[in-house]
């Protein structure tokens, strides 16, 4: 039998990319969404794939950008919270600020899709002890912001090498972008924590076992620009790896790697985005056809569901580094 495995897709929207970059224009929520999203629910819907979609409160805010989420949700996809101003230093919101986040995007995501999330994912891995006492005690079941990579840092002075035209303070509150070194150090198995008083699953968005480099598909298009061949070689390790040592991947897409820098410009200096379309969809449909070889893949719901199932709070959780 296959072991399972989730799949989700955080939605970021250009707006969202070109303010953590710092680039002005951002204001206006430039969007890319009736774009990316019927390409990404066709090419779900021809590998018989029902994921978990991240969706931006603001975006769900905005009349533009409602035709395309709902069609998410009216094709059965999960839908889960990914704040509302997707500010990678979320960690640092007050709790009075968190629970106005929480309310909007909830409604937001409500209205338009006519339900409301029970999963969360904040932006840039950011995750504090208040946003999971917030989690708790709003009813989530399960959060799934925490990357456990030693790069991090590495990650973070090459962001922001590539923005020069960023102020000291932007910079102070972009510190902990990517997480930091001690993330490094955290299991890739999910666990169950308590958030007040409730018991809530925590999955980790899995990278290499043992040497914990990212996975996730943009990561690896990037990888296909050196070579192919090796980028597929390191997803075929690093879906071993996972097997052998009993880690329930959950492997994470972005718009961008259903995009090209045709389609979106503004965003030709993010890695992979000079790859032609054709060439970067057939990249990724090789590298999730792997993925559903290899696991049976869900929701992150599902997947947490099943984490419930075979943990409880009380049994002691492996805290060791893999
Ligand atoms: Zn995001």
């Amino acid at each position: 039998m296959k072991q399972i495995a989730s799949l989700s897709l955080d939605l970021d929207n250009q707006w969202s990319y070109m303010k953590t970059h710092g680039d002005a224009g951002w204001e206006a929520f430039p969007s890319y969404l009736d774009k990316v999203v019927p390409r990404v629910l066709s090419f779900l819907k021809e590998r018989d794939l029902r994921i978990t979609f991240f969706i931006v409160g603001q975006d769900a805010a905005l009349e533009k950008n409602r035709k395309a989420i709902a069609s998410i949700a009216a094709a059965g996809h999960e839908i889960g919270n990914h704040s509302f101003n997707h500010e990678p230093w979320l960690h640092l919101y007050s709790k009075q600020q968190l629970v106005e986040e929480f309310d909007k995007t909830e409604k937001a995501i409500a209205d338009v899709t006519g339900g409301r999330p029970v999963g969360f994912r904040g932006p840039g891995y950011s995750l504090s002890p208040t946003v999971l006492e917030v989690l708790g005690e709003r009813g989530y079941e399960y959060d799934c912001s925490t990357l456990p990579t030693y790069i991090a840092p590495l990650a973070r002075a090459y962001y922001f090498f590539k923005s020069p035209q960023m102020s000291d303070e932007e910079r102070e509150k972009r510190k902990k972008l990517f997480g930091k070194l001690s993330d490094g150090f955290q299991s890739l198995k999910p666990k169950m924590i308590t958030a007040a008083d409730r018991d809530l699953v925590e999955i980790p968005v899995t990278t290499f076992p043992v040497v914990k480099t990212p996975i996730h598909v943009s990561y690896l298009v990037y990888m296909s620009t050196f070579s192919r061949a090796a980028a597929l070689l390191y997803w075929r390790a690093a879906l071993a790896m996972c097997r052998a040592t009993g880690v329930q991947p959950s492997l994470l897409l972005h718009p961008l790697d259903f995009l090209s820098g045709d389609d979106a410009p503004e965003l030709r200096f993010f890695p992979g985005m000079d790859v032609p379309i054709f060439e970067k969809l057939a990249f990724v449909s090789d590298a999730l056809r792997m993925y559903m070889d290899h696991f049976e893949v869900m929701t992150m719901r599902q997947h947490a569901d099943d984490v419930r199932n075979n943990l409880t709070a009380r049994e002691p959780q492996p805290q060791a580094v893999l």
